[in-house]
């Protein structure tokens, strides 16, 4: 059957109902927005907001107020479209100065210690700031945007319900985790019961899977996420998003990976993120390929 690109988002034939994989944009928070007008155009939103940028090198957490703002002006940019924007996912590989557990010495296996969502819960009214704050930037903006929040480093059920009763208790209208342990990828079809989407990391997934440090180039040839056993995860997880119907997308490095990219899009991930000097590349080799 044929299939079409339309703007950002590339119509996928691979299942017998034709679906529309949307495609979005890995952002820091550092970068100026105003310089990126073509690739915002040529995307369907934000798949990951990493809002670590805004806590790391200073000696105290930001305020409320000046998170809000700089949600509200990611938010502002993206009218009408989805904004996926991940909670702080502190310690391990991004440490923070002014939180003692995160200071890189403080735990013998930081990858493995107390990282993402372990953090939020050791450090609750961090979280708690993060929340009000983006519930503040999405009121200011009259419900203009497709507002989803989503927890780092989700290891099981519980903390996805933890975090989903946490964010809704905000006002937050579409609430989900990252699926970047192999636990959490398990787990998979449990999880979605409990949450409105998920994103799957296949950065630390890999990790994690392959037992191979993302810090140590010395084990960077096992870090690959074509590796059959990080794929055979994300399939299982592919096939708890076609039981449950709930949104699921991929952000890690592997979206963006020609190779893999399609793959995914096969397995039944509903988006694809990935950094912005990818996404040109990305629409037009996953237009190529469905129109083939
Ligand atoms: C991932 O782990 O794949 C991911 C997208 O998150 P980060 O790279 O920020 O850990
Ligand atoms: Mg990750």
């Amino acid at each position: 059957g044929a299939a079409v690109a339309q703007g950002g988002s590339v119509t996928a034939d691979t299942n017998p109902e034709v679906r529309e994989v949307k495609l979005l944009l890995n952002l820091s928070g550092s970068e100026d927005l105003a310089a990126m007008g073509e690739t915002i155009a040529e995307s369907d939103g934000v798949g990951l907001l990493r809002t670590e940028f805004l806590f790391l090198d200073r000696a105290d957490a930001p305020s409320v107020t000046e998170q809000a703002d700089l949600y509200e002006r990611v938010l502002r940019a993206f009218p009408g479209r989805r904004v996926v924007i991940r909670t702080l996912d502190a310690g391990s590989d991004k440490p923070l100065a002014f939180l003692p557990r995160t200071d890189g010495d403080a735990e013998p296996n930081p990858a493995l210690g107390v990282r993402g969502i372990r953090l939020s819960r050791v450090y609750e009214s961090l979280l708690d700031d993060q929340l009000a704050a983006l519930a503040e930037a999405f009121d200011r903006t009259y419900g203009d945007v497709d507002l989803w929040v989503m927890a780092p480093m989700i290891a099981t059920v519980e903390e996805a319900e933890w975090f989903a009763r946490k964010a809704r208790a905000y006002g937050l209208p579409n609430v989900g985790v990252m699926i970047e342990t192999p636990a959490a990828a398990l787990c998979a079809r449990e999880i979605l019961d409990v949450v409105d989407f998920a994103s799957i990391g296949t950065n630390d997934l890999t990790q994690y899977v392959m037992a191979a440090d993302r810090c140590n180039s010395a084990v960077s040839g096992l870090l690959d996420p074509a590796n059959p056993a990080v794929m055979r995860l994300i399939a299982m997880v592919g096939a708890a998003v076609r039981e449950t119907g709930k949104p699921v997308g991929v952000c890690g490095e592997a979206a963006g990976d020609p190779r893999i990219a399609p793959k995914l899009v096969e397995m039944g991930v509903t988006s694809l993120s990935v950094a912005p000097a990818r996404l040109s590349a990305l629409r037009r080799s996953l237009a190529r390929l469905s129109a083939e």
